[in-house]
């Protein structure tokens, strides 16, 4: 993968690089909120290992510059430890996951190779579909009702994980697995803040949202002439 560290910590971010090249991966490095920007802007890496404190810009509104730019890169986010504050606003904003500070290099290799895995796929078909909702797995595009939806790569993720079994409900535990791959630091807030932002995509202005909850279980994608009988 193609990958732009923005870390101001030049030992941190030589670290990151190193680490990343040893990996086979392309890695580069950028002290700076806006220059980060700029070349990520211009570079279109496939991920971003962002800092959130960084001088210039801050990581925030790097990241919200990108989304905002429909820029597709995967984006991780590092957080100060227990800033769990930043954390949702880093998830709400775009990152398709986060990492604490300090952290192990294994374990931020493992989480950008997790990123840049393609949720598996039956081969059965390449286009899902959920209503009006349609989802072409290979050229990764969502449309509702004909209109294109743009998804960060982690928001396709799961969607496609809950159209892949239409009707079938995923528990929090089961997507943060399937679509983070983390098996041992489950956090149900990283997959409702993914469902808060899908619905806001794929259901607002709707008459019939096909992403339901049912509650102390987990979520399900349902057409909506199979929704009558069980929603709660
Ligand atoms: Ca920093």
């Amino acid at each position: 993968m193609r990958i732009l560290v923005i870390e101001d910590e030049p030992q941190l971010a030589r670290h990151v690089v190193g680490a990343l090249s040893r990996h086979g991966h392309a890695a580069t490095a950028q002290n700076d909120g806006i220059l980060g920007l700029a070349l990520a802007l211009e570079q279109q890496p496939d991920l971003v290992v962002l800092d959130l404190n960084l001088p210039g810009l801050d990581g925030l509104s790097v990241l919200a510059k990108l989304r905002e730019a429909k820029n597709p890169a995967r984006v991780i986010i590092l957080t100060a430890r227990g800033d769990v504050e930043h954390r949702v606003k880093g998830l709400k904003a775009g990152a398709d996951d986060y990492l604490a500070k300090p952290f192990s290099m294994e374990e931020l290799v493992a989480r950008i190779e997790a990123l840049g895995r393609r949720v598996a796929t039956p081969a059965s078909t390449d286009l899902l579909e959920a209503g009006d909702l349609r989802l072409d797995v290979q050229r990764r595009r969502v449309t509702r009702a004909g209109h294109n939806i743009a998804l960060s790569p982690r928001e396709f993720d799961v969607l496609q994980v809950l159209m892949q079994e239409p009707t079938r409900v995923f528990s929090r535990t089961e997507l943060c697995e399937r679509v983070w791959q983390r098996d041992h630091e489950y956090d149900t807030r990283t997959v409702e803040i993914f469902i808060a932002r899908l619905r806001k995509k794929v259901d607002a202005g709707f008459k019939d949202p096909l992403i339901h909850t049912i509650r102390s279980v987990g979520y399900t994608i349902r057409p909506p002439d199979r929704t009558q009988a069980t929603t709660e």
